[in-house]
């Protein structure tokens, strides 16, 4: 599964001095965005990395059979909520 490399959404419950810790992360919805994200003003590391374990975009081009083919990405905030910064369309 590709990892999480960065993620800059530190009022996430799985964020850690700016790394992702949950174990798999889903994105999608009509946009790119992680679905995993939750806020919370305490912290988990339930893993090391968080890896992405399901995506439902399938306009993305790295998007194979609803999962992720890239190297790795990228999560920052939009608006209130975390999306995936690596999207890119077909
Ligand atoms: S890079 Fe594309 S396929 Fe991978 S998680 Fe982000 S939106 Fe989904």
């Amino acid at each position: 599964m590709p990892p999480v490399k960065r993620c800059t959404v530190t009022e996430c419950f799985y964020n850690q001095a700016g790394q992702c810790r949950a174990c798999a992360i889903n994105v999608g919805g009509s946009h790119p965005q992680c679905d995993t994200f939750m806020k919370s003003s305490t912290h988990a590391a339930p893993c090391d990395l968080g890896q992405v374990g399901a995506c439902k975009v399938s306009q993305c081009k790295y998007n194979e059979n609803l999962s992720c083919t890239a190297p790795g990405i990228e999560v920052s905030h939009h608006l209130t909520h975390a999306d995936c910064l690596t999207f890119e369309p077909r």
